[in-house]
């Protein structure tokens, strides 16, 4: 039996709201169909529009009918029934960031007993959401998208009694043995006995002029795998040579005429799996550019080509695409843990563990007569786990591991409050 698509989102091509729905929907592994309005005409048939530039696009229609003009990620997420309030004034333990660390440390937390809160920023699944297909997770023989394996772990954590918070960040907080406030951008104050952070990295920019303008709108952070089956027959340019450039290239190269990768290097990262390295290389469609970088982004409303410069030659080239993908890897956003003197690594990463040393030999600030647990940051009752950490393997496997480890090391320190 066919199963009808949940969401009917329709819109102009180069829409960033729209671009908005579709990254949280695909994420979400929600079911949706995207209908690029063609013209005048099909907007005010299909929709009783003006025309294609209606302020009242991008509309969302849901299953039961319920039409919603211009949405924000919010509004759809209210309908979706997914966005709630915290119940308790206190919890055992708060989880920050929803990628697989934390939905490992909810899913572990939640069914050892733990009252536990996970705060998500965006949409469930972290970096990994964005992954159109990950092949190395154990079990998964054939692969399994990031979407699908994310909403099977945020089932699983809601199963056993996680509250999940969507669509909040932490933003600052104040830590006490066996209390920690956090205060989330929407006013929330969250209360637990042990805080966890996991909030993974956020995507480096190009730093170019017109980046902010045509996001959503040509420009994409990460593998863009909402958008691979809107590129077929287009030139699309992707940016960066590590893990999830190559796998985000081969995933848009069965959809697009070309696929040109774009890299300050000679060749792709050291660390990308030798399969990965093997099948890019062997796909006729898809071009590397070594020891080049994006200069300039060209467009009105919507990119319509970069510059394209040789680092070597000097030589520049101008390639026409609606799509450019910058996969540039990431830096961690822990401007809070410096405000409250948590040691992070020169780059931002959480110390934790053994690491801590390293990083302050004397450890003045530590007084308990006990060093600090493997995932425990310098300050007691606050860990860190995933790819915040310092000295983490940037996988969804060490992720997940991480996660459930750090559960291990909660029950210890609250047995001994
Ligand atoms: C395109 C792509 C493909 C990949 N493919 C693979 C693969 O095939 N195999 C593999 O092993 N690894 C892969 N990786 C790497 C893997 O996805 C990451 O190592 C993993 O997701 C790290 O998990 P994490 O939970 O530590 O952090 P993240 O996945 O980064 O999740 C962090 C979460 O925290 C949220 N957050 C951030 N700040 C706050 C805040 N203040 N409050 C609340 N929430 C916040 C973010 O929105 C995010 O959802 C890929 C990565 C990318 C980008």
């Amino acid at each position: 039996m066919e199963t009808l698509p949940a969401v009917r989102l329709y819109g102009k091509r180069g829409s960033p709201q729209a671009y908005a729905i579709r990254d949280f929907l695909q994420r979400s592994d929600i079911p949706f169909e995207w209908i690029e309005l063609r013209d005048d005409v099909q907007a005010h048939k299909e929709l009783g529009l003006e025309g294609v530039d209606d302020a009242r696009l991008p509309i969302c229609v849901f299953p039961d009918g319920t039409r919603m003009e211009r949405p924000t990620v919010r509004q759809v997420t209210e309908k979706l029934g997914w966005f709630r309030h915290p119940s308790r004034s206190e919890y055992d333990i708060a989880i920050y960031g929803a990628g697989p660390a934390g939905l490992s440390a909810s899913v572990y937390a939640a069914s050892e007993g733990l009252k536990t809160v996970l705060v998500e920023r965006f949409a469930v699944g972290g970096q990994a959401s964005t992954s159109p297909r990950i092949e190395n997770y154990l079990g998964f023989p054939e692969g399994i998208s990031g979407g699908e394996l994310a909403e099977r772990a945020r089932e699983q954590a809601a199963k056993f009694g996680a509250e999940i918070l969507i669509h909040r960040a932490g933003v600052r907080g104040e830590f006490a043995p066996f209390k920690g406030v956090v205060d989330l951008d929407d006013g929330t104050r969250l209360c637990s006995r042990v805080s966890v952070c996991t909030t993974g990295v956020e995507y480096r920019r190009l730093g170019l002029p017109g980046e902010d303008k045509f996001l959503g709108a040509g420009v994409y952070y990460g593998a863009g795998a909402s958008e691979a089956q809107l590129c077929s027959n287009e030139h699309v340019v992707m940016v960066g040579a590590g893990n999830s450039s190559a796998q985000a290239s081969l995933h848009l190269s069965r959809y697009a005429r070309k696929v040109t990768i774009v890299m300050r290097g000679e060749r792709l990262n050291d660390n990308v799996s030798e399969y990965l390295v093997d099948r890019v290389t062997h796909t006729p469609n898809i071009e590397i550019l070594p020891k080049s970088k994006v200069v300039v982004l060209h467009g009105d409303d919507m990119l319509h080509a970069v510059t394209i410069r040789n680092c070597e030659t000097g030589e520049e080239r101008e390639i026409e695409t609606s799509f450019l993908f910058l996969c540039l890897g990431g830096l961690p956003n822990t401007q809070w843990a410096k405000e409250v003197g948590i040691i992070r690594d020169e780059q931002g990463y959480l110390v934790t563990g053994p690491d801590l040393r390293k990083f302050a030999p004397t450890m003045d600030s530590w007084k308990l007569n006990r060093e600090p647990y493997y995932l425990e940051t310098s300050m007691p009752g606050v860990f860190a786990a995933g790819d915040v950490r310092h000295g983490s393997i940037k996988r969804v496997a060490s992720a997940v591991g991480e996660g459930a480890m750090t559960i291990a090391f909660v029950h210890r320190y609250l047995a001994s409050g």
